[in-house]
Formats: structure tokens, sequence, C-alpha cells
């Protein structure tokens, strides 16, 4: 693969360094602190209780899952568990957090010191170091009128559980920034733990910037780029405000701590406020909630229910079935499409298996605009068809009519290749009676074959496809026209 044009590249004597801070919604079936069912719900303040509404008095429970959830992502990004780890009141005045504090794990987090490794585009692998991953609740929303100039405030999303991974600034461009919160999003997509949907804001990432001179020893002042909900607007985003750090400091200005918001309309990164000062958010530990402990028994319980990890599948997809490390990697970036892979793989070993998932499953997906659940050539048809091709009973022109037609009804693919008599005439015998046939027919193309004219051996295999209605396998053809015109 071509390398992609970083924006450094036109300024090579500038280095770049970003930190992340991911916010995971955890999919489990309550909310964190009570038992109101944690989904989307789109009747505002419908999904709402005293705990999470932030009534006064009002008692959380603290929800078990969250804590094997929280392992488990620990576990599967290499941070070590803490035994012991506390929750703690982060203290803040928003309209969509009633209780004035956020439930958050400041000063023991449930895990420290991991690392994410990501392969980078000459196909090396680099580690993106994890500071720590906390739990903590999420807010309810604010909704402004653009019509009334009035604000409204929904809590239904108020209590929904989160883990923040937070990085150290161990990314250094945006390629490997996108790497990196795919590497991340299929991680918790594989644990199931999160459906990873950025649209809904089930997987966010606040992006912390600073750029500096190389060799020099201090960090760079940050931007923190707030909120991007897709792959391209995080590409978009650092490369714009990269550019935008490098063309103020060449200017002799200075960069500003400041948070910023990604404009996708406009292409660019606009002031949404200042950061002058850390703000102060008096954490104490919150006195409502049970330290949480953590034993050996419950860390072998969550390791020994945790499924194969992405990378581990990369690496056994290239070693083991012989995948280009371009297919393996679009195939376990989706947790679905890397199940449909192995099914089908399973029914046929044949390395045509990746091309025709990649090309035709993938392509037909598209076109109709249609999730992989929904496909109608399942992994054991799709496995049928490239079977009867690869035992010669089909040709790839019957093959791909079939598969349209599986996609289109369901049906059994070895039934619509009998229904529309697509099978191959594929006996060596059969073919050579026919070649021989035709042969005999046109003796004087023969005979300017053999006197050097090559191309009418186009007419010889052209009507011989006449002959097998298209139902001739070319190769064999091709073959006993030269065997036979060298006689
Ligand atoms: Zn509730």
């Amino acid at each position: 693969m071509a390398k992609l044009i970083s924006v450094l590249d036109r300024y090579p004597e500038y280095e770049t360094t970003i930190g992340m801070e991911v916010h995971v919604q955890l999919a489990t079936k309550s909310k964190i602190f009570c038992s109101c069912a944690n989904r989307i719900t789109k009747e505002p303040n419908s999904n709402i209780c005293n705990v999470c509404a932030g009534y006064p008095g009002a008692l959380p429970v603290l929800n078990k899952a969250v804590i094997n959830y929280a392992i488990a992502a620990g576990l599967a990004t290499n941070c070590t568990i803490s035994p012991t780890s506390t929750f703690d009141r982060k203290h803040y005045f928003y309209p969509d957090l009633p209780k004035n504090y956020q439930i958050t794990q400041q000063y023991l987090p449930i895990c420290l010191e991991g690392f994410v490794p990501i392969r980078l585009e000459d196909g090396s692998v680099k580690k993106i170091r994890l500071i720590r991953i906390h739990i903590e609740e999420d807010a309810g929303k604010n909704i402004h009128s653009s019509s009334s100039n009035e604000s409204f405030v929904d809590l239904n999303r108020a209590g929904t559980p989160l883990l923040e991974m937070v990085s150290y600034p161990d990314v250094s461009s945006a390629y490997e920034a996108r790497a990196y919160l795919k590497a991340l999003r299929s991680i918790v997509q594989y644990l199931q733990i999160c459906s990873g949907n950025m649209e809904e804001g089930a997987f966010r990432a606040d992006t912390n910037i600073s750029v500096r001179k190389k060799g020099t020893e201090k960090l760079g002042t940050k931007v923190e780029l707030k909120n991007i909900n897709s792959f391209k607007f995080i590409s978009d985003a650092i490369d714009y405000e990269i550019e935008r750090q490098i063309e103020l400091l060449e200017g002799g200005g200075t960069v500003r701590q400041e948070t910023r918001l990604w404009d996708d309309k406009n292409n660019k990164s606009i002031i949404m406020r200042s950061k002058e000062e850390a703000a102060d958010y008096r954490f104490f530990q919150d006195p409502d909630l049970p330290i949480i402990q953590i034993d050996e028994i419950q860390l072998e319980q969550v390791k020994g229910s945790m499924p194969e990890l992405p990378h581990n599948k990369f690496d056994r997809f290239v070693a083991q079935n012989g995948l280009s490390p371009y297919e393996a990697e679009i195939l376990i970036e989706d947790r679905e499409l890397a199940n449909y892979y192995e099914k089908a793989f399973e029914s046929a070993q044949s390395k045509q298996i990746v091309n025709w998932i990649l090309r035709d499953v993938m392509g037909y997906l598209k076109e109709h605009k249609l999730e992989l659940n929904q496909c109608k050539v399942t992994p054991e048809k799709l496995a049928a068809i490239v079977t009867m091709v690869e035992n010669g009973k089909i040709n790839g022109h019957a093959a791909k009519e079939v598969f349209n037609i599986v996609a289109e009804t369901g049906g059994n693919p070895a039934d619509i290749v009998k229904e529309k008599g697509l099978e191959q005439i594929g006996s060596q015998d059969e073919l050579a009676a026919i070649v021989k046939e035709i042969l005999a027919a046109h003796p004087e193309n023969v005979a300017l074959y053999k006197s050097g004219k090559d191309r009418v051996f186009g007419f010889f295999v052209g009507q011989a496809m006449q002959k097998t209605q298209g139902k001739g396998d070319p190769k064999v053809i091709q073959d006993l026209l030269k065997k036979y015109l060298s006689e």
C-alpha cells in the first residue's frame, strides 16, 4: 500500500504528540447505579429514577456487570487490574447533571498501565501505552432548540456506564490516531462490552494535540479536540489542527491551551472554550459506594470468558489461513465479518473464500445497502458455491450467476445450478469430442493457424464456448485446442 500523505510531510522539522481519551459506553442491561434499563430511549426523561436523575438522598447501588466489563477491557489492553479501587465525586455544575457531581474514579482507577498494539502503514507494530482505564457515569443531554431559543434537559442517558481509556501521548499522526481508535473499537466489540456505534456516541474520542520542533524536549501546548464521532472526521480534524498549530508557531504566535470543536461542514476546528486554568473539581471519595475489591478468582473468571482478541485473530489468519495482512486487517476490523469468514472457511478451506467475501459479498451489501446479518448468502452457501467452482462443476461465470440468485432468493446453490442447467460440460472426453468436431469442420482455419496466424485461435475458443453454451471450462478447452492443433 502506498504511504498516505500526512500533513507532517510538509513540515519535516516538526513532530506532533497526541494523547487520546476514549469514552466507551458499556452495553450492560441496566444503568450503573440503578435498575433503569440501559438503552437509548426516545421519549425524553422516560427512562429515569431518583438515582439517575440525581434526587437528594437517593442511594446508588453498583451494577456488578460494570466491574467485569472493565476487567475484560483492562486485560484485553494489557493493563494491571487494581486489587482495590474506589469511586470519587467530581463536582461541577451543569444542567445535565442535577446532583452536581459525576461519579468517577479519580484516585484509584480499576486498570493501570497497559498498551494497545497498532499496525503502521509499513506493516510494523507500535504500542500505544495506556495510563489508565476508569469507570464513570455518563451525564444527561442538553438539547438546544433552534427555533424557540429554549434549552431542554433529557436525563435518559444519565447513569449510563462508561469506561474512559486514557492514553499516553504516544500517537504521532492522524493515521496512527485512526489505527489506534480502530484497534480499540474492535477490542470492545469483540469483548461485546460496547456496540462501538460512533454516531450514537457509544464510542467517542477526545484528542489532545500538540506540536513541537524535533529535538525539543518540552511538549508543546496541547489543544483538546472534543467528541469527534467518525473515523474520517478524526483524521481530518487532527490534520487540520496540526497544520493550524504549526502555522501559528511559524508566524511567530503561540498556541493557546483551549478546547476546540470540529466543524465538519466547513472542515475546520473552532474554539469552544479556553483552558487557561485547570478547573478545581474538588474530588473526594464517594461515601455512598463500596471500595471495589477484585481477587484472583474473579480475574480468572473474566479471563476464562474472553474471546480471541482481534490482533490474535489477525496473526492466526495470516499464519494459518494464508491471508495477506491487508485481507486479514479488513476481516478482523468487523467481528461479524471475521466470524462469517471463519464459518465459510470451515466449510471450504479455499483461498478463494476471502476473495469472494471481499469482492462479492461486501460489494453486494454495499450496493444494496444491507448489513451482513441480512445477507442471504450464508457462509455455508458461499462455501458451497466456491466448492462447486473448485471441483469444476461450474465455471466462474456461472458461479457469479448462482451467487446473485442466492443473494436475491436465499435458494440452495446446488439446486439453482441444476434448475438453471449451469453445470459445466466438464469431462475431458466430452470437451475433446467437441474440439475435434470444430477442427474438422474448419480445415481452412486450421491451415491458417498452422501457417502462423495465431489470431484464429480465438475463433476456435469462441466456437467451443458456443457449442457448450458457455458451460465449458475455458482453461480445458484451450489446452485441448493447443494439443490437437499441434498434432
Ligand atoms: Zn435510574
